[in-house]
This record gives C-alpha cells, sequence and structure tokens, in this order.
C-alpha cells in the first residue's frame, strides 16, 4: 500500500515534540510520502501551560529552509494545528488569519480549563458521567465546526482518549444526534474530516474518528478526508496510517485529500492506495 500522505505531524516547535523536522522529511522521502504536512500546536488560552510556547516565526523558518533543501523530492506543506475554545475564538483567528498556513487543523484540547487531550487532562473527568463528558466535548466542536474557519477538523472524537478509561469502549451511537448535526455542518460547509491513526497507539485501540461517526459522515454527503499520524517523535511518524485507511474504507472509499495554500488537491480515492 502507498501511503501518499501525512497532514499531523509535530515537531519541536510543539512543547511535547522534542523532534527536528528535517528527520520526518528525509523518512518521508524514503517511504514515497509526497505530501508531507507539519502542524504544531497554537495553544491560545493564557492559563494553559502550554500558552505561548508555540514560535511562528521558528516554525515558518524551520519550514522554508527545508522546503529549499527537499522542495523538488515532496511536496512540504505549512499546516498549524490550533486548539479552538470558544471563549477564544477571536484570538484564533486574530492569531492565524495572516499566515501563509497552506491548512489549520481545528481541534478541541481543552474544556474547562483542562487538557482533556492528554494525560493531565484526567481531572476533567473524576466525578462526571460518560454523557456529561462526552456532550461538553461535542458541544465545544460543535463551536469549533460553526466558526468555518478551519480547513481540517482533528481528531473528531478524541474525547475517547482518556474516556474509555473511564466509561469504557467509546460507543458513538449514544451521541449520534449531536454527532449527525455536527457533521452535517460540516459537509455543507466543505470542511474537512481527519483520519488521525494516533488511536491505535493510544488507549482506543481504534483510529479517531470511529466507525460509526466515519459512516455518519457519508451518510451525509462527506467524501474527502486527510490521514495523519500525529506523531509527535520520528518513531510514531507513519504508525497505523495502513490500518487507518483500510479502516475508513471498510465504511466508504473516501477521498484523500491535500490542501496547498488552502486549496484543495484531490489525490484520489483509498482505493487508489490499498
Ligand atoms: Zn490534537
Ligand atoms: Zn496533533
Amino acid at each position: 500500500m502507498k501511503i501518499i500522505e501525512d497532514l499531523h505531524l509535530h515537531t519541536h516547535i510543539s512543547k511535547d515534540s522534542k523532534q527536528n523536522p528535517e528527520e520526518y522529511v528525509k523518512e518521508a522521502i524514503k517511504r514515497r510520502i509526497e505530501y508531507l504536512g507539519f502542524s504544531d500546536h497554537l495553544d491560545l488560552d493564557p492559563t494553559d501551560k502550554d500558552y505561548g510556547y508555540y514560535n511562528y516565526e521558528n516554525a515558518y523558518a524551520d519550514y522554508v529552509a527545508l522546503k529549499k533543501k527537499y522542495g523538488k523530492q515532496l511536496n512540504l506543506l505549512f499546516g498549524v494545528e490550533v486548539t479552538y475554545q470558544s471563549t477564544l475564538k477571536d484570538t484564533v483567528v486574530s492569531s492565524t488569519i495572516n499566515k501563509p498556513y497552506d491548512y489549520m487543523i481545528g481541534s478541541v484540547h481543552r474544556l474547562e480549563g483542562f487538557t482533556i487531550a492528554g494525560v493531565r487532562g484526567l481531572p476533567f473527568f473524576e466525578g462526571k458521567n460518560e454523557f456529561t463528558a462526552y456532550m461538553a466535548y461535542f458541544e465545544e466542536m460543535a463551536k469549533l465546526v460553526d466558526l468555518n474557519y478551519f480547513q481540517i477538523i482533528g481528531h473528531f472524537d478524541v474525547i475517547k482518549r482518556f474516556g474509555v478509561q473511564f466509561y469504557g469502549k467509546f460507543n458513538a451511537k449514544k451521541y449520534e444526534g449531536i454527532i449527525r448535526s455536527i457533521l452535517k455542518v460540516l459537509v455543507k460547509q466543505k470542511n474537512v474530516l481527519e483520519l488521525n491513526s494516533s488511536g491505535l497507539r493510544q488507549k482506543p485501540m481504534e483510529p479517531y474518528p470511529s466507525k460509526e461517526i466515519l459512516e455518519i459522515y457519508a451518510e451525509e454527503g462527506g467524501v474527502e478526508v486527510t490521514i495523519g499520524s500525529d506523531a509527535h517523535s520520528i518513531k510514531q511518524f507513519g504508525y497505523g496510517l495502513e490500518e487507518t485507511l483500510k479502516y475508513a474504507k471498510s465504511i466508504f472509499d473516501f477521498e484523500l485529500i491535500a490542501f496547498v495554500q488552502k486549496k484543495r488537491v484531490k489525490l484520489g480515492k483509498i482505493s487508489d492506495f490499498v
């Protein structure tokens, strides 16, 4: 199987990664990945301990230097993963609007002051029932999608990353109402759902999003996806991409796309590669 793209990678520009970006590029050329995108964390909440770590100038400088060196061998893309918070939506826009990102991934990482996508977010779940915890997440995701600002919607059900530890296997069917209404908007706006393989190396042991969610996406007319391994180190780079593509294809033969300067590039259907 050919892996044509990986658009979700963290480098030393992200606080939770020490990875030199050049190693990803060299490895991607070896693996014949054609579209490779960096998507470092941009955290905008002053109460978050990761706040202020992202350095745009350094991120862009890394990208420009690597593009110059390797740009003939693969399409290197400059992305960002923005931690969306509904209370900070003006800051989300003002911090990114004039930057030359090829694409922006919008992700919900924080709820009620906790980083729920990370291990330090565990207290968010303590003493909460499943419904309350998951609905808080999907309500925030609804607001993220309503903003209609991000090309790519990151790891749509990442709340299950630690949710499974408290409530057992995630069953998206229980939240079908809100999930369907979010995906309807997402499809109408032509935002793109991300297939994120990192769930396979984490507690859920399945990709983000779950099959049930991909099913609803397809039912609502969603056709396009991007794929990313959400690697924070070279060891994690590309992990589970193949399995994730097969997983998605068992629901629908989605179309893989990339974004270059926020414009779509159609790469082909999953069946063209699997
Ligand atoms: Zn994320
Ligand atoms: Zn990420």
